[in-house]
C-alpha cells in the first residue's frame, strides 16, 4: 500500500519500492529477500549492525541483481546525523560490505554508473535526480539533519555542479510517518524554525507536550521552498513503525536491527 507515485516491485524475493518521479535507476530496499538471521532477518545491508561480511555482501548482491544494478561498489558513509554532503566520484566508492571510510549524511555526484546511498531504519531517505544535467543525490534525513537543513546542503552541491533547482525530481522514500513520529517539543520548534514557520499540517498534538510530526511532508514542504516543484516530489505513505514485518524500524526494534538503503545512480 503506497500510492503516492511509488512502486512495490518483488523480485526473486526482493521486496523494493522505486518511484515515478525519478528516471535514474535507484531503490529503496525493505527488510525482505536477504539472508540475514535472527534479529537481522533477513535483508540487512549493514556490516555495523552485527551481521556477517559474508551475509551482507550476499544481501547487496541480491538487491542489486534484483534492482538491475550493479552494487559491488558504492559510496556510502557512517552517518552522523549532520548536514554533510560532499560531491563524490568513483575513487570514493567501496564494497559495501566493509566499514565506511566516510562520515557524513548524503552524497551528491555527476559520475555516470556510480550507485551512492544511505542507509534508514525510521529516518527519511530521500533521493533526488536533476536528469537533465546529469546530478543525482541520496540524503538521510534524520530528525536532526532535516532541521539543519541538509536538503538545502544537498542542493547547493547539486547546483554547484550544474544542477537547476526547478530540474529537480525528488522522492522521499518509506520512513517514520506522522502517524507514529511523536516527539518532543524541540523536533517540532525545529522544524517550525526550519520551515520560516510555514507547518500548516505537518504538526498536531501528542500526549502531554508531545507532539507528532510529519517529517516526509517536512522535508518536502522543504524542497518546494528551495525551489523543486511540488508535482515533482513523490513522497511514499509507507511508515516504517505501521510495518515493521517488511521495514526496519528503529524504534520497534529498540535498535535491535538491520537497515535499508535508498540508491541512486546516473544511467551509464
Ligand atoms: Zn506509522
Amino acid at each position: 500500500m503506497d500510492m503516492s507515485h511509488f512502486n512495490r516491485i518483488e523480485r526473486n524475493g526482493v521486496v523494493f519500492r522505486t518511484a515515478d518521479t525519478l528516471s535514474s535507476p535507484h531503490a529503496f530496499s525493505t527488510r525482505l529477500g536477504g539472508v540475514s538471521a535472527g534479529h537481522l532477518a533477513s535483508l540487512n545491508l549493514s556490516v555495523r549492525r552485527g551481521d556477517s561480511e559474508e551475509n551482507v555482501r550476499e544481501n547487496w548482491r541480491r538487491l542489486g541483481e534484483a534492482a538491475g544494478m550493479d552494487l559491488s561498489e558504492i559510496v556510502y558513509a557512517r552517518q552522523i546525523h549532520s548536514r554533510i554532503v560532499p560531491i563524490v566520484t568513483r575513487a570514493d566508492a567501496q564494497s559495501p560490505w566493509l566499514e565506511p571510510r566516510q562520515e557524513c549524511d548524503g552524497f551528491v555526484t555527476n559520475e555516470p554508473g556510480l550507485p551512492v546511498a544511505v542507509f534508514t531504519a525510521d529516518c527519511i531517505p530521500v533521493l533526488l535526480e536533476d536528469a537533465a544535467h546529469g546530478v543525482v543525490a541520496a540524503v538521510h534525513c534524520g530528525w536532526r539533519g532535516s532541521v539543519q537543513d541538509i536538503l538545502g546542503a544537498a542542493l547547493a552541491q547539486m547546483r554547484a555542479l550544474g544542477a537547476r533547482a526547478e530540474d529537480v525530481s525528488a522522492a522521499i522514500g518509506p520512513g517514520i510517518g506522522a502517524c507514529c513520529f511523536e516527539v518532543g517539543p524541540e523536533v517540532a520548534e525545529g522544524v517550525h524554525a526550519l520551515l520560516g514557520g510555514e507547518t500548516q499540517g505537518l504538526i498536531r498534538p501528542g500526549e502531554g507536550d508531545r507532539l507528532f510530526v510529519d517529517l516526509k511532508a517536512a522535508n518536502a514542504r522543504r524542497l518546494t521552498q528551495l525551489g523543486v516543484k511540488a508535482e515533482r516530489i513523490a513522497v511514499s505513505e509507507a511508515c516504517t513503525m505501521c510495518e515493521p514485518e517488511e521495514l526496519w524500524s528503529h524504534r520497534v526494534t529498540n535498535g535491535k536491527r538491520g537497515v535499508m538503503t535508498a540508491v541512486i545512480m546516473l544511467s551509464k
